[in-house]
């Protein structure tokens, strides 16, 4: 999880004109309250969010969401009437979060404006300009896909699906029709698809390349990874994907698509975490530009971020504890030390008589290091 992440499904949504839409609401949805929080302080918020349906993995984020506890904030949800829980359901689902023992505060302290509306599969209502349509999406239950047409673009989010109902499967090409980015369910490989997550409710990269395809998708983003995939796993999937059908793209946390005039740019969080070191080593990079052809070249690495480390060493540091690291390397005239700080985390003691293997993962920030006893 460390590149693509591990949250459930939360996503922002900003039109041209400013109006804020959530979709889903999952854990992820605790990260953009930090986030609204940084950017916006205590000005009052105002966004529409659309729930595809009450699976614990789109719902569990709401208690933990800031702004739904100041008055100055206003909601607008919108998602389907249960068959389990009948009229209000999403303000059940909201209510029975909160409720004792299952959260330390109750619903009388979300004191933002909350404002519920059921919709169903075809439904298209407008917000503010933005024209959103529902259809139903095969899943345990029920789910519904939305597609967001704005000024600037086309996005349309079909998580939690599983091929295989024509019924379905119409209405996802509906909702996918020309879309500048679809967010698709790919959760499962194509060969877990045809066997032992059949029923499952979700869907494959391969599905998602068919459905680009033949829909005039101009970007795939592959959604929904497995808690049990990998990062290699998920490099996997995006590879075997853009084999197929190049704009495709792997969901990450912080992910983020600026779309303007129907064109997609699209941007990572910050993921070279970890000690940032100025060096100068010179490097052949091999690799394939944006047109899909190989290149090579000579450059100089100008930066490096370094994680963790395994040394011998005479002296048995204490676990936990924290180590300075001075790395000789470089070439004369340009930056010839790295000095690092590290956490000691594994002792091999005892696999030889005179050393002790230590494993350490180096600190982030140098500011933050305790001092050395
Ligand atoms: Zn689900
Ligand atoms: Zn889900």
């Amino acid at each position: 999880m460390w590149r693509y992440g591990g949250n459930t499904p939360c996503l922002d949504l900003t039109a041209p004109d400013g109006t804020r839409f959530v979709l889903d609401c999952g854990t992820g949805l605790r990260m953009l309250g930090n986030r609204w929080a940084s950017t916006e302080g205590d000005r009052p918020l105002q966004a529409h969010v659309l729930v595809t349906h009450y699976h614990w993995d789109h719902i569990q984020g709401i208690p933990f969401f800031r702004p739904f506890y100041l008055p100055q904030n206003g909601f607008h949800f919108y998602s389907f009437q249960s068959k389990y829980l009948g009229r209000g359901s999403l303000r059940q689902v909201l209510e029975a979060q909160l409720a004792r023992p299952y959260f330390p505060v109750d619903l009388s302290l979300m004191h933002a404006g909350r404002e519920f509306s059921e919709i169903t599969g075809g439904d298209q209502f407008e917000v503010n300009g933005t024209k959103v349509t529902a259809r139903w999406l095969n899943h345990p239950q029920g789910c519904l896909g939305y597609r967001l047409e704005t000024p600037a673009g086309t996005i349309v989010y079909a998580t939690d699906n599983e091929p295989g109902i024509p019924e379905m499967d119409k209405n996802l090409r509906e909702l996918a029709a020309g879309a500048d980015v679809l967010i698709n369910d790919a959760q499962c490989s194509p060969e877990q698809l045809a066997s032992t997550r059949k029923g499952w409710g979700h869907s494959s990269w391969l599905e998602g390349v068919k459905l680009a395809r033949e829909c005039g998708v101009k970007n795939l983003v592959l959604f929904h990874h497995d808690p049990d995939s990998s990062d290699r796993v998920v490099d996997g999937y995006l590879y075997a994907a853009r084999q197929e059908f190049p704009n495709t793209w792997a969901a990450t946390d912080g992910m983020g698509i600026q779309l303007q005039d129907h064109h997609a740019e699209f941007k990572l969080r910050e993921s070279r975490v970890g000690q940032r070191r100025p060096v100068h080593f010179s490097a052949t990079v091999s690799g394939r530009s944006q047109d899909g052809v190989q290149f090579q070249e000579y450059a100089v690495l100008k930066e490096l971020n370094v994680r963790g480390g395994y040394l011998w060493l005479s002296h048995s540091p204490q676990l936990q504890s924290q180590m300075n690291i001075r790395v000789d390397c470089g070439t004369s005239g340009h930056p010839n030390q790295i000095v690092l700080r590290a956490s000691v985390v594994h002792c091999d003691v005892g696999r030889d008589k005179d050393r002790v293997g230590v494993g350490v993962t180096f600190i982030d920030d140098t500011e933050a290091a305790l001092p050395l006893d």
